[in-house]
């Protein structure tokens, strides 16, 4: 007999239903995906216990493709369609591609856009699409193994990434329809793991050396907040370069020629990374290849890597030198990435940074269970004060330009610390002192965004409008502290102010500035155009008077003037009037036209004047 499931009316009988979230390290090698079970945090095994999952795609001429083991087990018998490293060239141009391709053996094409695909026996892949299969293979492990569909994911991603990088992490997502939660930094996740956000302070770096790129960064814990002080590394650099190094002492023992067909390279590449990795736990490896047969020792292979180590070593240094930290002040060194078993690895580091590294945790497995417990908090299953990563800033950051409009300089999202320059320029002749308003938000007009501070830089020199140089700089500190420099680049003159934007603005503020910006986005593309317009009509009025006022007399004829007075008075008219952009487009364009003789005969007086008087050899050197 079935009991009768009893619940208070208008409750559901599982008030406190958990939500499902998993933390994924997407990595360029291996891929994990790890969520939080009886408040630990533990990475989700495939059907035959394996939880790294190779970042391998292969896709196949006849039958169906397939993602990881499977897929590397085509490595040497079909590697142009065996897709490894993809996440090197995700969100990256063709021209970086182009770069790796001598890394990378595949057919490289572009689409109808320009954007880089590879060509393999199911046609045109991208990166994205390539990404998004592994995270389609993760997200069916981690529904099987928790027994129902995702409710939302942390994905991490190095923090070099830049914003194109980022944004093709989550287009990645999309596709393979998983709700993201937020991108976060490998280093963060790797702290947040070791649980250092429950200890009071501390300055930590976190040592990430992975299969195709190498991270160094330095947080500071402060009252349970992280802050990242400073990051460095080498987005080309990992242990896929040991294995190369190795593949090329390999290939000289063996005496292969220089030239090796992608099968050959595969080989001895396979062959490198299993001595390498075998040279961790033995003091010497045996090697059989084609029909040669040798050692290699641990000590051999330890200079083979030293130059590629010594590289970390100088990036560390660097990133203490930016985070102005000096290199006994740091309190623990957390190692992240499978190349950092190599014991040279962890002694290279250890006596660098004269600290003993966190081992206890897996290196491959660290940054998943760092995103799996952000994961938890983020989907809302834990309360309380969790802690804020304060890396990387909420809302855009912007200046207004004329017209109302709000150009963009540090996109949303964007890590800190963080520095950008834009130039501007003068609107009108003479124009000595310019004002700077800094915005916060993602909507077109700066009515609809948040004012953070105005300050003004006086004492340009007068010049005709456009000629001055004026270069804006947004910086974000470490802390979230926003400065902004504006300089004149021929005089020197400079202005600057301090804000604090990250601070000030509740979460669900922020949430809702940007559910306006997705809402308004249309509405504020048209408001935008027509700004944009009104700011060109304003230019050509005040250009056509006072050519009219310099020359109208000298060149052109009593109608002519009337004419040219008649469409500006009725631009103006419409300028002040019309919302239609379209409107105005059109009377721009009919001024234009009704100027254009005059145009054309101040064209023909100007370079007259300027040939008068000058021999032809000056007008030719200048
Ligand atoms: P990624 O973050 O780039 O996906 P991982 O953190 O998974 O990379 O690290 C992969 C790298 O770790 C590969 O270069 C692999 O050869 C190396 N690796 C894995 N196990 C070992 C080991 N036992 N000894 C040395 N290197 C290892
Ligand atoms: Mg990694």
């Amino acid at each position: 007999m079935a009991l009768l499931q009893i619940s208070e009316p208008g409750q559901s009988p599982q008030p406190h239903q958990r939500r499902q979230a998993v933390g994924i390290d997407l990595g360029t090698t291996n891929s994990l995906v790890a969520s939080v079970r009886s408040g630990m945090a533990e990475t989700l095994p495939d059907e035959q216990g394996r939880h790294l999952l190779p970042s391998v795609v292969h896709y196949a001429s006849q039958g169906p493709s397939c993602v990881g083991n499977e897929a590397a087990e085509h490595n040497i018998s079909d590697p142009l369609n065996t897709i490894l490293s993809v996440k090197r060239l995700l969100g990256r141009g063709l021209e970086d591609v182009k770069m790796l391709g001598n890394q990378l053996p595949y057919d490289f094409q572009t689409d109808q856009g320009g954007m880089p695909k590879i060509a393999t026996a199911c046609g045109l892949v991208s990166p994205i699409q390539v990404s998004a299969e592994i995270l389609r293979k993760l997200v069916s492990r981690a529904e099987v193994s928790l027994g129902g569909a995702l409710d939302g994911a942390v994905i991490t991603v190095p923090a070099y990434f830049d914003e194109a990088q980022r944004q093709a992490t989550k287009d990645a997502a999309t596709l393979a329809g998983v709700k993201v939660l937020r991108l976060l930094n490998e280093p963060t996740a790797a702290a947040i793991a070791y649980g250092l956000d429950n200890e009071k302070e501390g300055v930590i770096a976190v040592y990430d050396l992975g299969g195709g790129t190498f991270d160094v960064s330095i947080l500071r814990l402060s009252r349970g907040v992280f802050e990242v002080l400073a990051t460095g590394g080498d987005s080309a650099l990992g242990g896929d370069d040991f294995d190369h190094a190795i593949a090329e002492w390999l290939r000289q023992q063996v005496g292969m020629s220089e030239s090796l067909n992608p099968t050959e390279q595969r080989i001895l590449l396979e062959t490198a990374k299993a001595a390498k990795e075998e040279l961790t736990d033995s003091e010497s490896v045996e090697i059989e290849i084609l029909d040669w047969s040798g050692v290699l020792s641990r000590d051999v292979m330890d200079t083979l890597i030293d130059d590629l180590l010594n590289k970390t070593i100088r990036a560390c240094r660097r990133s203490l030198r930016d985070a102005e930290i000096a290199v006994d002040k740091i309190d623990t060194v957390v190692l992240v990435g499978g190349s950092t078993r190599t014991l040279r690895v962890r002694d290279k580091v250890a006596e660098f940074f004269g600290v003993e590294p966190l081992t206890n945790l897996d290196p491959d497995r660290v940054v998943a269970l760092g995103a799996a417990l952000q994961a938890e908090v983020l989907i809302g299953n834990k309360s309380g004060d969790e802690m804020l990563l304060l890396d990387v800033i909420p809302l855009s950051l912007g200046i207004e330009t004329m017209g109302g409009l709000i150009e963009k300089i540090i996109h949303r999202n964007t890590t800190i610390p963080v520095a950008k320059a834009q130039e501007f320029t003068t609107f009108k002749d003479g124009q000595t002192a310019m004002a700077v308003h800094i915005l916060q938000g993602e909507r077109e007009l700066v009515d609809d965004c948040r004012s953070l501070a105005r300050f003004e830089l006086r004492g340009i020199p007068p010049m005709v409008a456009g000629a001055a140089k004026i270069r804006v700089t947004y910086q974000v500190d470490a802390d979230g502290l926003l400065s902004v420099t504006a300089r004149e680049l021929t005089s020197n003159v400079e202005s600057r102010i301090e804000v604090k934007p990250s601070y000030g603005l509740a979460e669900d503020e922020i949430t809702q500035m940007l559910q306006d910006s997705f809402s308004h986005a249309r509405d504020d593309m048209q408001a935008r155009v027509l700004r944009e317009q009104q700011v060109d009509a304003d230019r050509m009025i005040q250009d056509l008077l006072a050519a009219l006022k310099e020359d109208g007399d000298k060149l052109l004829n009593t109608e002519e003037i009337q004419c040219l007075q008649v469409a500006v008075k009725e631009l103006q008219k419409i300028r002040v009037e019309t919302t239609e952009h379209r409107v105005l487009a059109r009377q721009i364009e009919a001024v234009g036209k009704t100027s254009e003789t005059f145009a054309a005969r101040r064209m023909d007086a100007s370079i007259k004047s300027a040939l008068a008087g000058h021999s032809l050899d000056e007008i030719e050197q200048g």
